[in-house]
């Protein structure tokens, strides 16, 4: 992406929104631009943001830079995520360029537990929850799991890959149990996102809520401006040109789409947990069966196991309040 281009974006994201503005930079791999791209980025956001907006951007990054430069980054005020499966054996089976995972720990231990860690779990990760959750708990005070969902040129490898509806199931509970009995300060998301949205009813992660996913788009790096960063290679999810402004893209038909399928899914749902489940990623669902109404391939029975874990666990009332705690209610 040029740096006129990241301008045209920050700028009109910045007059459009009256809330907060969370921009992440994501790739392919958004370290191959030098740091005085990020500066600029840094000084588009003070130039635009004429009504004194929340505002933060936050790099995925896949961790083979210097951990000098996430230091330089991080004083710029990015938030820095590392993709890492765990361990080096998944690292180097899930990734092309799984061979630097050695590399990839070394930066982890350089950033002093600074940078998040965002984590795919496959078939391959099955009964290893506890190593990589150990990994966690020792590198970072934030780390994501998210269940490997092909989408793009991950499909090339969806057989090989894709956990099974009970291998999603029982990682998603081993995650739950290994945080829910962790006394340390590691959030553990989604996990304590959802075990927050019982309180207050609201999900806030856009696989699980419409209304956070509507709130979220993607830019290529031309500027063209998609539903998701997820949905660059789909075509029906494209809503136009940042130049067109986003008056004439928020709202637009592709993008309503995002609610339709929301109302079409509920009216189906014989889930209790629909409200805070919403039929999962639409990219996820379209990826899997060619169509976005579905719902996606996990938004089922691994997600209601754990939901109904959850609701057993906050009948009783210490795990109620150990829950508080960690989800921030408290
Ligand atoms: S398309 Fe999927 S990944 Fe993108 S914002 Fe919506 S739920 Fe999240």
């Amino acid at each position: 992406m040029s740096s006129e281009t990241a301008d045209m974006l920050i700028k009109e994201f910045m007059r459009y929104n009256d809330n907060f503005a969370h921009f992440t930079w994501i790739g392919g791999e958004p370290l191959i631009r030098e740091d005085s791209f990020f500066q600029e980025i840094m000084d588009s956001s003070k130039k635009h943001n004429i009504k004194n907006l929340r505002v933060s951007h936050s790099i995925q990054t896949n961790g083979l830079y210097s951990p000098e430069r996430f230091d330089t980054l991080k004083k710029m005020g990015f938030k820095i995520g590392i993709s890492y499966d765990g361990t080096p054996d998944l690292q180097a089976s899930h990734r092309v360029g799984g061979k630097n995972a050695e590399k990839i720990i070394e930066n982890i231990y350089q950033t002093k537990r600074n940078a998040g860690i965002i984590s795919v779990l496959t078939k391959k990760s099955v009964g290893r929850e506890k190593e990589i959750y150990d990994f966690f708990k020792e590198n970072t005070t934030f780390a994501r799991v998210n269940l490997f969902a092909p989408t793009g040129k991950g499909l090339a490898h969806e057989k090989e890959l894709i956990p099974s509806i009970e291998e999603a199931k029982s990682m998603l509970l081993n995650f739950y149990s290994l945080w829910r009995e962790d006394n340390s300060p590691l959030e553990l998301r989604p996990h304590r996102e959802i075990v927050r949205s019982f309180f207050t009813g609201f999900p806030v992660n856009c696989e699980y809520s419409a209304v956070s996913c509507y709130k979220i788009f993607g830019s290529d790096s031309k500027g063209d401006i998609y539903t998701c960063s997820r949905s660059i290679h789909i075509p029906e999810m494209k809503l136009g040109h940042i130049s067109e402004g986003l008056d004439k893209l928020v709202d637009s038909k592709p993008h309503q789409k995002i609610l339709e399928r929301y109302l079409y899914l509920k009216e189906k749902s014989n889930s209790p947990y629909f409200h805070i489940s919403c039929g999962g990623c639409p990219v996820e669902a379209y990826s899997h069966t060619g169509d976005m109404m579905n719902l996606a391939f996990f938004s089922g029975e691994p997600r209601d196991a754990l939901f109904r874990e959850i609701e057993k666990d906050l009948k009783n009332d210490a795990k109620r309040k150990k829950l508080e705690r960690k989800a921030g209610i408290i």
